[in-house]
């Protein structure tokens, strides 16, 4: 997605180890008209499936979200809630999530109330690096039997691979930018 891409080439900032920094329009100041713009093109790309429900992980994940529902017939969005600890009092599905930015793991949960085997759910989330946020989403799924129809990140790296396990396992992944290397020190970024 050009637009995408273009706000990545005139904001992002890269980090060491692999970090994109995109706070000006993606991760704390958020840009609507451009998250507006995702929403369209995921819509268009998973117009076949039958999606009645999207899930992400907070935070980053929920602005998109909220805002990719208008196109997809304002179905709810739910999403997985970074907790202090698992509580299992049976309300929850819960597992945890190794977090590549803060390198370490955390529990997250969804209410059982909000996922079921009816829903056919879209799943959303700004960025795809090794694929662990992803791995954790699919298990919360997994666990409420409702289908995972497809996958829609924001910025997908491929230099850290978890796309392509994805992929292989079957799941239909759609990244709007994606990123082939990024030089920390000269702050250049290769497009595929
Ligand atoms: P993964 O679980 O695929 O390794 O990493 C995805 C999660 O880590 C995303 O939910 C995102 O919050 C965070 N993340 C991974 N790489 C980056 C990055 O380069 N920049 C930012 N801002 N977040 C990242």
């Amino acid at each position: 997605m050009r637009e995408l891409e273009e706000c990545i080439v005139a904001e992002g900032i890269v980090k060491p180890q692999g970090v994109l920094k995109v706070d000006a329009f993606l991760n704390h100041q958020c840009d609507t008209e451009l998250f507006d713009h995702m929403g369209a093109v995921w819509a268009r790309l998973f117009a076949d499936a039958p999606i009645n429900k999207i899930l992400t992980i907070e935070a980053s994940g929920i602005g998109i979200a909220c805002v990719a529902a208008r196109h997809f017939g304002n179905a709810p969005v739910v999403f997985a809630k970074k907790a202090q600890s698992i509580n299992l009092d049976g309300d929850q599905y819960a597992t945890t999530i190794y977090s590549y930015t803060k390198q370490r793991e955390f529990p997250v949960i969804v209410g059982r109330r909000f996922l079921s085997p009816d829903d056919h759910v879209l799943i959303l989330d700004d960025f795809l690096a090794n694929g662990y946020a992803l791995e954790g989403l699919i298990g919360l799924c997994d666990f409420a039997g409702a289908h995972v129809e497809g996958i829609g990140i924001a910025i997908e790296k491929l230099f850290q691979g978890g796309g392509d396990r994805l992929r292989s396992r079957g799941y239909r992944v759609e990244s709007l930018a994606r990123i082939q290397s990024m030089d920390g020190e000269t702050g250049a970024i290769v497009f595929a």
